[in-house]
């Protein structure tokens, strides 16, 4: 649902000026005029939450200095709910409101302002007038001491880049804006003018990061047939240590490790992340879940398929990388090895469904505990699985006519372009069945709606491959817990898993164990060195300042590390979908 919906929409002429007076304290002032008003009460919202990340933010705690002025007089604006300021408009055209917002929270969905630099991440940073949200305006950036650019996918003014215009509010809490002196470069893909804007400094290499920047864009509008941009904007905020990447229409924003790029695991690792954000400017910024836009910025928008937004962006990602070429084949497999082993060694496998996982994202993904793991699984990383299930299945079952690549053009064209809204549950059901040319009723209650183990083989044998698990002959015993030595060497637990010793004889999250058989624990690493399965131990331990004894029987670690290889002697049917499937 859309809070707009049903309600009659008017119009204004909106317009905000952001300057940072105080860029050093991590403020930005915000000036914003409104003419053109025709009600009796205006209410000023702010949005809660910002697209992409699925969780309420309540950015209106950041908001402080509120007022509003009519004719040069300051007026009540009282606070009606958590996000809404209330100004008594009656018989009147114009206001101008003036707050601050502090912004000092490092990612790529939240504000940041410094001496360096200000970062805007515009849903936390304007309020907008209810029921506007369809109305246009302009934004004018009165940059700190010398900062020098403005980089936003937002149109310049009289080419003018310290202002910018916004069609409507969905696009301006979708263009985020760096303002600084931010490292610009950039090319032209595919009748797009991309630009790579770089904060923090970095040993980056321009040369090569263009080149293959550019190769990841070709292959990415491939899938679609089309580049539906005119320019686009990698905002990168590069830190000590940083990561992270948040999508939008017509930008993203990237957090990234300023000394990463100089090794080849951190550089390809940014590639993936550059990957995934920009495939995300097709699936879910415009080949969307129907609840995902236009949006309620109020509240939570809830939708069952995350796995399909985020995970088979996340399997696109690593399979974008491989027709590259910047992967081999062996990488590409090696990193979908690590999509099993995350899941199978996740306890929540047999909890969580992946349509569950999706919907709950706002009070479990984006609101983890200490049982997490115990209890779900992430959208991303099993949708990921069933992406490659799928992809393989469509190449397999069409004899390598088609692949997800298929569906994915399908639904974009069918859905964003032609009917001009997001997709239902069934209706993506229904583009997989086109393109296998079977019913997956089966496959969904299994793996979507279900907590069916995967059969790995079943999909990997379509390409000729197989797994093998490294740890299938060991014997290693466990405790099945995660410890943290603190400075004073204290051994505390931090995690229990789900079926293993500790959970089932009753070791708890923060106890600090002592003793093994009466041996002094000073080691967490070593406490079970020549222990088997089957051994019964003495653990003494202090619970909430209180010894406690337990006796614990140790099990075989069943923790899987799967590696995918050729099977022996593949069939001309298997090696044509493993060529297809790997672009080989
Ligand atoms: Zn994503």
């Amino acid at each position: 649902m859309n809070s707009t919906v049903g309600k009659a929409q008017t119009t204004a002429n909106i317009s905000y000026t952001v300057s940072f007076p105080d860029a050093q304290a991590h403020y930005a002032d915000i000036e914003m005029h409104i003419s053109g008003l025709k009600q009796n009460n205006l209410d000023l919202k702010m949005p809660v939450w910002t697209p992409g990340s699925y969780l309420v933010r309540e950015f209106a705690k950041n908001i402080e200095g509120f007022s509003a002025n009519i004719n040069g007089k300051t007026v009540a604006s009282p606070k009606i709910n958590k996000n809404t300021w209330r100004i008594s408009s009656k018989g009147v055209s114009s206001v101008t409101i003036k707050y601050r917002v502090y912004a000092f929270e490092i990612s790529v969905r939240t504000s940041f302002v410094d001496a360096s630099h200000g970062f805007l991440s515009t849903s936390g940073i304007f309020i907008y007038p209810a029921n506007m949200l369809h109305s246009p305006s302009t934004i004018t950036i009165k940059p700190y001491k010398d900062w020098s650019k403005v980089s936003t996918s937002l149109e310049m003014v009289n080419n003018d880049p310290f202002v910018r215009h916004s069609p409507n509010y969905d696009i301006l809490f979708d263009s985020p804006i760096e303002v600084g002196n931010q490292d610009v470069f950039g090319f032209d893909a595919s009748g797009v003018k991309y630009e790579i804007c770089m904060y923090g400094g970095g040993n980056y290499d321009k040369e090569r990061l263009i080149k293959d920047v550019h190769k990841i864009v070709d292959q990415e509008a491939a899938v679609y047939g089309e580049n539906p941009n005119r320019h686009y904007v990698f905002i990168v905020h590069n830190h000590l240590r940083g990561g992270g990447g948040l999508e939008h229409l017509s930008s993203t924003v990237l957090g990234a490790s300023r000394d990463a790029f100089g090794t080849e695991k951190g550089y390809q690792s940014f590639l993936g992340l550059v990957a995934h954000e920009h495939f995300h400017l097709w699936n879910v910024k415009r080949l969307r879940p129907i609840v995902l836009g236009p949006f309620d910025y109020d509240n939570e928008n809830y939708t069952t398929n995350l796995w399909i937004a985020e995970g088979f962006t996340e399997y696109y990602q690593e399979i974008i990388v491989r027709r590259t070429n910047l992967y081999t084949p062996e990488n590409y497999l090696d990193q979908i090895a690590v999509e099993f082993n995350t899941l199978e060694n996740l306890p929540g496998k047999d909890v969580q469904t992946v349509a569950e996982s999706s919907f709950d994202a706002w009070i479990k993904a984006y609101r983890p505990n200490e049982n997490s793991n115990n209890t779900t699984i992430s959208y991303y990383n099993k949708g990921a699985i069933i992406g490659m299930m799928l992809d393989l299945e469509i190449i397999n079952d069409s004899k390598g006519k088609y692949s997800l690549d298929n569906v994915m053009r399908y639904m974009y064209t069918e859905y964003y372009k032609n009917k001009k809204r997001g997709y239902t549950d069934a209706e993506f059901k229904k583009g997989f069945e086109m393109f296998a040319g079977k019913k997956l009723d089966d496959f969904y209650k299994n793996y979507v709606n279900g907590l069916t183990p995967i059969d790995y083989n079943k999909y990997l044998g379509y390409a000729g491959y197989k797994i093998t698990d490294e740890l299938a002959n060991s014997n290693d015993a466990t405790l099945g817990i995660a410890t943290a030595t603190t400075a004073a060497k204290k051994v505390i637990v931090t995690a229990v898993t789900r079926g293993t010793a500790g959970y089932i004889d009753g070791i708890n999250i923060n106890d600090e164990l002592t003793a093994i058989d009466g041996n002094p624990i000073t080691d967490a690493s070593t406490m079970l060195n020549d222990k088997k399965p089957g051994d019964k131990l003495a653990i003494s331990l202090i619970r909430d300042g209180l010894p406690v004894n337990l006796t614990v029987t140790l099990l075989r670690n069943t923790r899987v590390k799967y590696k995918i290889v050729p099977v022996d002697n593949a069939t001309p049917a298997q090696l044509a979908v493993r060529k297809k499937w790997l672009s080989l």
